[in-house]
């Protein structure tokens, strides 16, 4: 899902499918030829070759991960090191704070600080073609959905597009977060990585 992981000819990849854009990442990962699978309960987390957390709301999703024991379950298998994507309310799951504090539950994995809701109500969503090199040197369409931005990263952070000087994508060993969303467009560049 990294670049820098080994290939995996027809990877199995799960995709968390508690709440929000779970059918729009199904379908870009089946296009760049991965079979996903979807992660509702602890035991869906087994055989996976890596993982999807899609947008949607992040505090809808911990809380209802939290009831099943998916929490704790994702916590140790994204500590464990399963490669994981984590787009929107994904990336803001991945991260270890939130930069006002709120007391949600989140899974961690990346050693990053986000702000939630971060480019204001007025322009609260807006679509915007994102320089990401990593991906390829065509500008990356991208959706931004209230979307966040990392307000801080540790060393062990690359970040990988910023947007009005924020970064808005980064990658930790096997996890990658990005603040946009990625299913509808051909963003599909970033499931094929
Ligand atoms: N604003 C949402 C949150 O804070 C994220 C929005 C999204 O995933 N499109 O969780």
């Amino acid at each position: 899902m990294v670049s820098d992981l080994p290939a995996l000819s027809h990877p199995r990849v799960g995709v968390l499918a508690v709440q929000g854009a779970f059918a729009e990442h199904a379908d870009a990962l089946r296009a760049v030829g991965a079979e996903p699978a979807e992660v509702r309960l602890p035991g869906d987390l087994e055989g996976l070759d890596g993982l999807v957390i899609p947008g949607g709301e992040s505090t809808t999703l911990g809380l209802v991960a939290g009831r099943s024991g998916l929490l704790e379950a994702l916590r140790a298998a994204v500590g464990g090191g399963l490669p994981v994507l984590g787009t929107c309310a994904g990336m803001i799951v991945l991260a270890r704070a939130t930069a006002c504090g709120e007391d949600q539950p989140l899974v961690g994995g990346m050693d990053i600080v986000v702000r939630r809701n971060a480019f204001g109500r007025q322009v609260a969503s807006f679509e915007a073609d994102l320089d990401m090199p990593v991906v390829g040197p065509e500008p990356l369409r991208a959706v931004f959905i209230r979307a966040p931005w990392i307000e801080s990263a540790g060393p062990g952070v690359e970040v990988l597009a910023t947007w009005g000087g924020h970064p808005v994508a980064a990658r930790e060993d096997g996890a990658l977060g990005m603040a946009v969303h990625t299913g509808q467009t051909p963003a599909r560049r970033v499931h094929r990585q």
